[in-house]
């Protein structure tokens, strides 16, 4: 079936004329393999949400994506509770998981659970503030990065929705 030009439809067009819509706008399909939708959102903010390893996409800045939102991840113990660190970017680990392991069972949220620490290896992979892992000489600095490290301000410099796909790393 051939659909008609709905821009040359006269009852259409008169009805535009009506509502005194000059503009025709643009429409984005909502996909959800690609979309959060709004309680996904919510929830993000909140406990975080299910995911998989092939779930976890690194923006070009390395930070992590799950959907369209920037988001950490973190594994659940077999009690259900957050175990090991949090990660923020495509860390070797996230690699693994998003690369090989690709149907382990992850947490992904905006925050991290209370008292969980941030892991090193996504630190140096983003050089947050000049982080390095492996030169030895910086260890005191890097373990004062690490001590001071707040998720909210990473967060602020890198918003976790909406995401623009090519950004640069800033630190
Ligand atoms: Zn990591």
């Amino acid at each position: 079936m051939k659909l008609p030009d709905f821009l040359q439809f006269d009852p259409f067009n008169q009805l535009r004329q009506q509502m005194g819509a000059e503009e025709l706008g643009d429409f984005v399909f909502f996909d959800p393999k690609r979309h959060l939708t709004g309680l996904e959102l919510l929830a993000l903010g909140k406990t975080g949400l299910p995911a998989r390893g092939e779930d976890l996409r690194p923006l070009g800045d390395y930070t992590l994506a799950y959907k369209n939102a920037r988001v950490l991840s973190f594994r659940l113990n077999a009690e259900g509770k957050p175990a090991g660190v949090y990660h923020l970017a495509d860390c070797l680990k996230v690699q693994q998981w998003a690369n090989v392991d690709k149907s382990i069972e992850l947490q992904v949220a905006f925050e991290p659970p209370q008292g969980m620490k941030v892991c090193q290896d996504c630190l140096h992979r983003l050089r947050y503030q000049g982080f390095d892992g492996a030169r030895s000489r910086h260890q005191d600095y890097s373990k004062r990065i690490v001590q001071a490290f707040d998720s909210q301000g990473f967060f602020e410099k890198y918003p976790h929705y909406p995401i623009e796909e090519s950004q640069a790393p800033i630190f």
